[in-house]
């Protein structure tokens, strides 16, 4: 096999956000390898812990990529802080073909096409891939696990996890995939204080979960544990509906939100203000400026920080790209465009978006507190990245052993998935696979 199919088989899919398979990344035509170690959510310390423990295999995972894909380069790309903490400087060169980027500390970094267009001075068109403007972009950790596969044979099963938050101390742990977050947080001494949410993922983009039922996945960077009154929290239940009829009578058309939003200062035909004025008649605006939603990264800069009114343009975009994504319509128009000039001057600080997000006060450096596997029990989702769920080849009963493949890809965009853990089988047909180690 392959490095392709390897990583296929591996079930390796991007480390963070939304699980993109990372095979499929893996076209023909890249320049520069980016390497995203940018960890741009506040709290978040797995990326800077995996290449302060693991940089060898980082590497060795980087050099695979390059000598698979014939690309000439990787820029390793990480925050000045960071930087600073591996006493890593600009341009060093790490190993052969590999250099470090350094990045400004500020928000949002870790958006691909933001962290493209810092590193390497290109601006992705906007609707099109990576690819297109000669860039692959992989997650640091999505390159400790093809070192993990080349070198040891092993698929992925394993994830790195920062816990931080309202927390006695803040951790990075390295736990099997598939490890309910209430039996890490009990093993670990942690409690979830009332009128307290748990997030899966940073402060900004990250998902509320319910700690009794959620489990870790393949995407899962971190837990944080965050009270229900701090902005980071309120901004995941804002109403969409609620949000629209807001914005039809509060929204005083000052633009603050279109001239802050990351991406229109790249260039990007994506004006917020104009969305949130058509929000309840989206039939008669322009076609091309609600195809535009598609462009929206999520960031939240426009509802959290830019707005004075206390809109969320984001959850309006959102309405509009649910509609879009129901009607399978994507992004076409204009796709020549430019950086703006003001754009260095409106980035915000990292430890300002923490402020914004009512996080700071929980900012501190996460310790690494090694592996830990011995969990009773742990559940394999079959749906842990884009693309079909996998499909199980097990049955109620059987007996496996860590890393023996259990689902296998489904048609089309799939990936397999294998077993974290030993034990006895019992499946949830068309949801999960659990593991019971005590019944082996
Ligand atoms: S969330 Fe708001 S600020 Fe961020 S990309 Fe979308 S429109 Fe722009
Ligand atoms: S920042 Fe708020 S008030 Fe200003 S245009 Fe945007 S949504 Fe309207």
């Amino acid at each position: 096999m392959n490095l392709k199919e390897l990583m296929k088989e591996a079930g390796i899919v991007g480390s963070g956000g939304a699980g993109f398979p990372s095979y499929a990344k893996l076209a023909e035509g890249a320049d520069t390898l980016v390497i995203n170690g940018a960890e741009c959510e506040p709290l978040l310390y797995t990326d800077y812990v995996l290449l302060h423990k693991e940089i060898n295999a980082v590497l060795t995972g980087i050099k695979e990529v390059l000598e698979y894909a014939n690309i000439p380069r990787a820029l390793l790309c990480v925050k000045e802080h960071t930087a600073k903490r591996l006493r890593l400087t600009d341009g060093a060169k790490l190993a052969d073909k590999i250099f470090l980027k350094t990045l400004p500390d500020v928000y949002p970094m870790g958006d691909e096409i933001s962290l493209i267009y810092q590193s390497t001075g290109r601006v992705v068109r906007p609707g099109n891939l990576p690819i297109t403007a000669g860039v692959i972009v992989y997650n640091v950790e999505t390159m400790y696990n093809v070192a993990q596969m080349v070198k040891r044979g092993e698929p992925l099963v394993e994830k790195w996890v920062t816990v931080a938050g309202n927390v006695p101390e803040p951790i990075v742990v390295k736990v099997p995939i598939g490890t309910p977050v209430w039996a890490l947080f009990e093993k670990n001494g942690i409690a979830v204080p009332a009128e307290h949410t748990v997030l899966d993922g940073g402060p900004s983009m990250g998902k509320a979960i319910d700690p009794e039922t959620a489990v870790i996945t393949k995407t899962t960077k971190g837990l944080l544990i965050l009270p229900d009154n701090c902005e980071a929290i309120v901004s995941k239940f804002i109403d969409g509906a609620k949000s629209i009829a807001r914005a039809e009578t509060a929204c005083c058309q000052c633009t603050r939100c279109t001239d802050m939003c990351p991406r229109a200062l790249l260039g990007y035909p994506l004006e917020p203000h104009k969305m949130v004025r058509t929000a309840k008649s989206a039939v008669t605006a322009l076609p091309q400026m609600v195809l535009s939603a598609t462009l929206c990264c999520g960031c939240g800069v426009c509802e959290s920080l830019a707005c004075c009114q206390g809109i969320s343009p984001k959850a309006v975009i959102n309405e509009y790209k649910a509609l879009l994504a129901k009607n399978k319509l994507r992004y076409v128009g204009k796709t020549d465009v430019e950086p703006a000039p003001e754009r260095e001057y409106r980035m915000i600080p990292s430890e300002r978006w923490a402020s914004v997000l009512g996080v700071a006060k929980f900012d501190k450096l996460a310790k690494y507190i090694g592996e830990q596997n011995d969990f009773p029990r742990v559940e394999i989702l079959l749906r842990q990245h884009i693309g079909a769920p996998s499909v199980p080849i097990v049955k109620d009963g059987d007996i496996v052993q860590k890393g023996d493949k259990i689902a296998e890809s489904a048609e089309g965009l799939s990936l397999p998935q294998y077993a974290s853990v030993s034990g006895r089988i019992t499946v949830e047909e068309g949801v999960k696979i659990i593991i019971e180690k005590d019944r082996a």
